[in-house]
Formats: C-alpha cells, structure tokens, sequence
C-alpha cells in the first residue's frame, strides 16, 4: 500500500513540475531547465567545430544574413540570444541548430538549397526543433524511461541522494538527447512551425517543397544523409507541408507587406 502511495505522489510531482506545452499545442515532458538546454548547446557546438573544418567569407555570409532573417520573426527570449552562425565544409546535406542559440550549415546542404528562400526553409526547421524544446523533451522522455520507479520515487525532492542520481542520468540522456534524429512526430511539428517561421521572417514557405524535393533527389543517391533516415517519408512530409501552406502564405503576404523583404543572394 505504501508503495502504491509513493508512487502516485511522485508521478504527480513529476507531472506537475516537468509538463510543458509545445507551441502548437503538444504537452511534453522537460525535465531539465533551458539554461541547461542551452549550456549543453554551448558544449555540441564547440565539439562540431572541434571535429569538422568551418568556412568563412561568402558562404558564412550568406547564411548569416538568412539565419539573422528568421531570428527576427522568434519570440523575444529565443530573438535576445545571441545567435552563433558556422558553415561546415563537408559534402553531407546536414544542418541544426542547438538551444543557446547555435545553427550550423554544411557545404553540401549549401549546394542543395538553390536559394535564400529554400536555405530558409532548412535553418526555419532547424530552429522549429530548439523552439518547441525538443532536444529538452527527447532527452527527459529517454532519461524518465531509463530511471523508471528510481525517478519516480525519488520526485518529491531533486535534492538528496536520490536526486544526485536523477541529475546525473539527466546528463547522460542529454547528452545523447542533444545529438540523435529527432522522432516523426517532431520533425512534423518542426515542418509547421518552421513554415511558420519562414514566412514570417518574408522568405517564401512554397521553397520548402521544392528543398525537400532537392533532399529527396539527392537522398536518393547512394549515400543518403544518415539522419533522413528517421524522418518521416517524402510523401508524409510534402503533404504536411501542403496541408500549412494556406496559413503560411498568409503569413508570408503580410510580412511582405509590412516590409520584411530579405535580401540574401546566394553566393
Ligand atoms: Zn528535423
């Protein structure tokens, strides 16, 4: 009977002190706090420009000038922070941003997207994923499954022994957390909000289709990026896509309007 009680009082806890909701709606777990989210960020970020060469001028220019674009449409936290660009030389179509404030871009992605509005369209996505905590939330859901009842019972005070634990398998999860594919059901909600962004920032959302039709062109080669492999199908994609373009264009006439014009050409 004690044991039953424990638990539910801590499953309460846990619920009440980690339950967030994402920016379309979603609840989530997040465990750990966004200056965490950020500092693990900070540490990723170093460690890819440890481990791959970077490229100045033009190209870093350009993405800059995008990623500053899209900065501008975020909510006020998330447009404060001071937003570090790097271009990465290598021939592999990947891209991210990180939690504090970090996108990195490589070559390969650069040859890809034909212009600013499809470059607009992967860094929107990108950031889409840090927006709505996604990193925070993978990492919290990794890390509550693996502790199980250890967390659970040990929920009503983070401090003591049994919270040391619970932190400490906090940053383990995070940092695998930080760094894996992102699930289905993230990347589609980083498709609508990212569209959301784009247009907002005044880039074109419709180039998002045409990105992806690029991605699944060159994924169709024979080396296709590693991370597409978890992302939902072309056909799922494209079709979420279509579904948000109505709002988004919208969104976009308006931004126009309101003189939110970006002129980035593509070195
Ligand atoms: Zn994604």
């Amino acid at each position: 009977m004690r044991w039953t009680h424990l638990l539910a009082v801590g499953a309460l806890s846990v619920s009440l002190a980690a339950c967030t909701t994402s920016p379309t709606g979603r609840s989530q777990l997040t465990l750990m706090s966004d200056a965490q989210l950020d500092q693990m960020g900070a540490r990723a970020f170093a460690q890819y420009q440890q481990e791959l060469p970077t490229v100045g001028g033009a190209p870093l220019r350009y993405v800059q000038c995008v990623t500053e674009a899209v900065v501008r449409a975020l909510p006020e936290r998330e447009r404060n922070q001071n937003w570090q660009v790097r271009v990465f030389q290598s021939e592999q179509a990947n891209a991210f941003a990180l939690p504090g404030g970090y996108v990195g871009i490589n070559t390969g992605l650069l040859d890809i997207a034909e212009n600013q509005h499809q470059l607009a369209a992967v860094i929107g996505h990108e950031i889409a994923h840090v927006l709505a905590r996604h990193a925070n939330e993978r990492a919290s859901t990794q890390t509550a499954t693996q502790l199980g009842l250890s967390v659970i019972s040990s929920a009503s005070g983070m401090q003591g022994a049994g919270g040391e634990t619970m932190m400490a398998a906090l940053g383990m999860g995070a940092q695998y957390g930080i760094l894996l594919p992102f699930s289905r059901r993230h990347e589609s909600e980083a498709d609508t909000l990212g569209l959301d962004l784009m247009a907002e920032a005044g880039f074109d959302p419709r180039a998002s289709i045409a990105l992806w039709n690029n991605m699944g062109a060159a994924g169709s080669g024979a080396r296709p990026p590693a991370w597409m492999s978890t992302h939902p199908s072309h056909g799922q994609r494209i079709g979420g896509l279509e579904a948000a373009m109505g709002n988004a264009m919208a969104r976009y006439e308006r931004a126009r309007n309101a003189g939110r014009t970006p002129n980035c050409p593509r070195p």
